[in-house]
């Protein structure tokens, strides 16, 4: 059997993802490899296909035992033969596996690290044909890292002890440079293939809210997304309390999570989420490590974490199946205060030495900027986040909040002037809150004491409510016109650029988001402007709804039937994939994507018998849109096509003739300038902008272009057709000043564009 069969009769998916086969094929070449990908990419398959095609027997080390028998239980589902090895099996249990995985019986086991170096487990390793050692979970090798575990270090001694090396892959989410070297390093790997995949996770919707009644938005959005899987995070037990009790109080299915706990109610509200018998869990960040339930709709944050990593990390666990899932992050500026002092009174690693400590604090200082600045941009929040990571995104990705909402534009650069003029008064020794104050000539306590109400600045910005003035500083220092000492006072100080605004040759513009009637309410009661909710099952039309509805009662049914999760089963992508299929047949079902042989024979007759009695076996479509579009539509669920309209007040984008005339032509335009262009000729009140995102998207959609995989990044290409209509590559600048390439447009290629959006 090769590969390709392999990943459709266990796995019953017809094709491998990025990724994915640059790494089974190394390992089948006999090669190490570190796969470093981000949560949800599909990291498993990379490991399990190359395992059934071994010899021998693949060991898997993973820290978490409830992700252990997770995995294991999917891979029985599967048809595998798999087990774990771990402290939560009783010894005679543990002999008995091994009895059993010496005879043979194991493809796959996964061990514990600390069980690597007893002498009952190196017994049976020693004799065993073992083909393949698979790190997950690898940076917990890595000393830089959050997650360090010492008992990994154990692998290495143990590699060393087996007869004949095996070959070794490792995997991991995390990116960094320190990291990814410590885990080649330490590991001993031999001239692995390295393959680092893109970070964006492009079905995740990413949003920033700053509500005033935190409460009321969770309790409004947990209620609209009713049935649905989610998870809350709260800095701090108490926050975890209070909301817990609120939802309780409103009936909503909710269970909780912090480490004030016992092990056994953590145990219990664990399993109730993932069984969903309580699909909604507020919890602190101690919850979610090792959690791989797929099926998690919405993420949010109910106060900003201390850093992007962690953000993204928790984030990241919604949208597991590559289903739409949003990442909402409530914010307030008291999250920076919240999360200063937890910082401060942090307790101090006692192998660290004083000046350690300094580092990290200061570390730890310039991640939590980084987090304040998510929170405040106005730019494409992917972007912010890819960057970070040290990618580049394409500007603007048209599913995330920032790049959907619309921004009134004003100059405040003579605000920023009289900023930059009361810092250099106050001799750059405050940070935000005092220099705020101070020009807003307010009279608290605190400012007399530091003396800056007897600056002549006091009061220069009278005109401004003082939270205006914070906006402005903080795109100063988006912009780098204005920094921030790496400690705990944060001062702000003036840079190279500050010269620039006073000396009237840079403007300094900020971005307000438009007050819709909506979005007034939002920050009253909670509700929002979502205008682009586009799931895989926004793709069913009202009876295959109802069909998903059945079929989902079904998989419940058997869960608990069999005891295990729901999305062990199925995955909701697979119910919907289902449904617009809607088989009648062995054969039709396996064409069903994660419908493999081993599935079909333990459920697939349920699932025909359940489609046949809705049907009534009379054929019947249950989505919108031609076939081509549905199966389109739920590989790239993400994509800005197809996306619904917020409530029909405002029209796609178009354009009349008369407007299209307009548009200033000119040798080459990226396609974001394309769109700045024609969202300036638009009829604003009526129709919704575009985006170089959406524009892209069309010249995709006519072969001009595409996007494809390679060295680990998405890179665009043009296609013939794509060159004879006037696109070429050309390089341009990312913000951190790194060179890409991007696609350009010719003056026809722009004409042929804005006819297109002719209405
Ligand atoms: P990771 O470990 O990288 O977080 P997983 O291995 O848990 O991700 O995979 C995430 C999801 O993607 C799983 O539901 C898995 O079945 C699915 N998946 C993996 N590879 C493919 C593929 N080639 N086609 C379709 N789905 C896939
Ligand atoms: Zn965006």
């Amino acid at each position: 059997m090769d590969k390709y069969k392999i990943l459709k009769k266990y796995f019953g998916y017809e094709q491998f993802r990025e990724g994915q086969e640059v790494l089974i094929d190394s390992i089948l070449q006999g090669q190490d490899v570190l796969g470093i990908m981000p949560t949800g990419a599909g990291k498993s398959i990379c490991y399990q296909v190359p395992a059934l095609l071994m010899p021998g027997i693949t060991l898997v080390i993973s820290p978490l035992i409830s992700l252990m028998k997770d995995q294991v239980q999917a891979l029985n589902q599967a048809g595998i033969h798999a087990a774990y090895i771990n402290s939560s099996l009783s010894e005679s249990q543990i002999s008995k596996a091994l009895c059993l995985a010496g005879a043979g019986r194991y493809k796959i086991i996964y061990v514990a690290p600390e069980r690597l170096e007893t002498y009952e487990f190196m017994q049976f390793a020693q004799q065993a044909e073992i083909s393949m050692l698979t790190v997950d979970e690898a940076h917990c090798i890595s000393q830089w890292g959050q997650d360090f575990r010492p008992s990994y270090l154990k692998i290495v001694q143990f590699i060393q002890r087996l007869g004949k090396r095996p070959v070794i892959s490792a995997f991991t989410a995390t990116a960094t440079e320190n990291v990814k070297e410590d885990i080649a390093c330490v590991l001993g790997l031999q001239a692995p293939k390295v393959l680092v995949t893109g970070f964006d996770r492009r079905n995740l919707y990413f949003a920033v809210e700053t509500v005033r009644h935190k409460d009321s938005y969770v309790v409004d959005y947990v209620r609209e997304h009713e049935a649905e899987s989610g998870i809350i995070y709260c800095a701090t037990r108490k926050n975890v309390d209070a909301l817990y009790e609120k939802l309780c109080g409103e009936g909503v299915a909710v269970t909780k999570y912090h480490a004030g706990l016992s092990g056994v109610e953590r145990k219990c509200s664990q399993d109730d989420f993932i069984y969903d018998q309580r699909p909604v869990m507020v919890a602190t960040n101690a919850f979610g490590m090792g959690i791989d339930k797929s099926n998690v709709r919405y993420v949010i944050h109910y106060n900003m974490p201390q850093s992007l990593e962690n953000y993204y990390q928790e984030a990241g666990r919604a949208g597991r199946d590559g289903e739409r899932a949003e990442c909402i992050l409530l914010y307030s500026p008291q999250d920076v205060m919240i999360n200063r002092f937890l910082m401060e009174n942090k307790e101090q690693n006692s192998e660290y030495t004083q000046e350690d400590n300094a580092a990290v604090r200061e570390r730890d200082e310039a991640r939590l900027q980084v987090m304040t600045h998510y929170c405040t941009t106005t730019e494409c929040l992917r972007e912010y986040i890819l960057r970070y990571f040290g990618e580049s995104g394409g500007g603007c990705c048209g599913n995330c909040l920032n790049c959907l909402r619309e921004y009134e534009e004003t100059d405040v650069t003579e605000a920023a002037k009289k900023i930059i003029a009361g810092i250099r008064e106050a001799k750059q020794r405050y940070g935000i809150n005092v220099i705020a104050g101070m020009l807003a000539g307010e009279e608290r306590a605190k400012l007399r004491e530091y003396g800056v109400t007897a600056l002549s600045c006091h009061g220069s910005l009278r005109e401004l409510p003082e939270s205006e003035i914070k906006q402005i500083i903080n795109r100063l220092l988006e912009e780098n016109i204005l920094t921030v000492t790496q400690d705990r006072y944060a001062l702000l100080r003036l840079t190279d650029l500050t010269e620039a605004v006073t000396g009237g040759v840079r403007q300094v513009i900020l971005k307000k988001a438009k007050q819709t009637a909506e979005k007034e309410a939002a920050s009253g009661t909670g509700r929002r402007n979502a205008s682009t909710r586009l799931r895989r099952s926004d793709i069913l039309n009202s009876r295959g709804l109802e069909l998903f509805e059945r079929l989902r009662e079904l998989r419940t049914r058997i869960a608990s039937e069999e005891n295990l999760p729901p999305y062990i089963i199925f995955s909701d992508k697979t119910l919907v994939d289902m449904c617009v299929k809607a088989p009648f047949s062995r054969e039709e079902m396996l064409q069903v994507s994660g419908v493999g042989e081993n599935k079909y024979e333990r459920y697939g007759e349920r699932f025909l018998a359940a489609i046949a009695e809705y049907t009534g076996g009379i054929r019947e479509k249950f989505y919108f849109g031609e076939p081509a579009e549905a199966d389109a539509m739920s590989r790239s669920a993400s994509k800005a096509g197809g996306r619904r309209s917020s409530g029909g007040k405002k029209a796609e984008f178009t354009l009349t003739a008369e407007q299209a005339a307009q548009f200033p032509y000119t040798g080459q335009y990226l396609c974001t300038e394309i769109a700045e262009r024609l969202n300036a000729l638009r009829d604003t009140e009526l129709v919704k902008k575009t985006s170089g995102a959406e524009i892209f998207r069309r010249l995709q959609a006519e072969g001009c272009v595409t996007e494809v995989f390679r060295d680990g990044v998405w890179k665009k290409e043009i296609s013939g057709k794509g060159l004879d209509a006037g696109l070429f590559m050309g390089m341009r600048m990312s913000k951190k000043g790194t060179e890409y390439e991007d696609v350009y447009c010719n003056e026809k290629a722009q004409r042929w564009i804005v006819s297109m959006m002719l209405g």
